[in-house]
């Protein structure tokens, strides 16, 4: 690599050591022309293979640009959109591949797209999941209502998280809103059915259930305790 102030071709390695959490190497330098010292950073070039057997590297821009266009005319920022395309960055490098199919950025784009504008988001997947009909929507479009009841039962738990939570530092509540985000990422997976259920029962009960939310038993109604008190007056 040349040095940056004088061209020269050549340098000498003063200290080399590894940076953002081992992923990358930098090493300092010092040329043996002109002796000034400059950084160079190694790292691998995370690669996304397209359909067609093409390999490029991975371009946040690219992700931007796509998620842009499923936001035209939407209240969405160029800033969201940066943050979006690092969450993206982020998941995408953290599972520790070199190379990853381009179909699997598309996946990593869909969640955080849902959270960003879910107008969006259904422009984005109906491409991107090549919708050909109105089922198709109906379907997608069920499916976020579904997480809008379980986002409502969510935020009881935030407000009793943040109550029980008074007085700790923000970085331990921002984990407990990460939880409930995950929480809520886990339900909308969920069958429709399913959320209909929980979409019917009483509101009275929605803390309880919401409480519920974090075990993988949503569907179950036994803890509800009219339910029980049915159940002994029918014994
Ligand atoms: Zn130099």
């Amino acid at each position: 690599m040349h040095c940056p102030f004088c061209k020269n071709p050549d340098s000498r390695v003063i200290d080399s050591r590894t940076a953002d959490d081992g992923t990358a190497i930098r090493r300092r330098r010092s040329c043996t022309e002109c002796g000034r010292r400059f950084t160079t950073q190694e790292s691998v070039i995370l690669m996304v293979g397209k359909r067609s057997g093409v390999t490029e590297p991975f371009a946040r821009d690219k992700i931007i640009r796509g998620v842009r266009r499923a936001c035209q005319g939407r209240p969405v920022g160029e800033d969201k959109l940066a943050i979006l395309a690092q969450r993206v960055e982020d998941t995408i490098r953290a599972r520790g591949c070199a190379e990853i199919a381009s179909h699997e950025v598309g996946l990593a784009i869909l969640g955080p797209l849902r959270e960003l504008d879910e107008v969006a988001y259904l422009r984005f997947a109906s491409v991107y999941r090549g919708f050909e009909s109105l089922a198709d929507f109906e379907r997608e479009i069920s499916l976020l209502r579904a997480a809008h009841v379980d986002a409502r039962q969510s935020q009881t738990i935030e407000a009793a998280g943040s109550a029980s939570a008074k007085g700790t530092i923000d970085g331990v509540e921002g984990t407990a809103r990460d939880q409930v985000r995950n929480t809520q990422h886990t339900v909308r997976e969920a069958p429709a059915e399913t959320a209909g259920q929980t979409a019917a029962r009483p509101v009275r009960n929605s803390q309880d259930t919401a409480r519920q939310v974090p075990t993988e038993t949503v569907g179950q109604t036994a803890a509800r305790p009219d339910l029980v008190d049915v159940a002994a007056r029918v014994r």
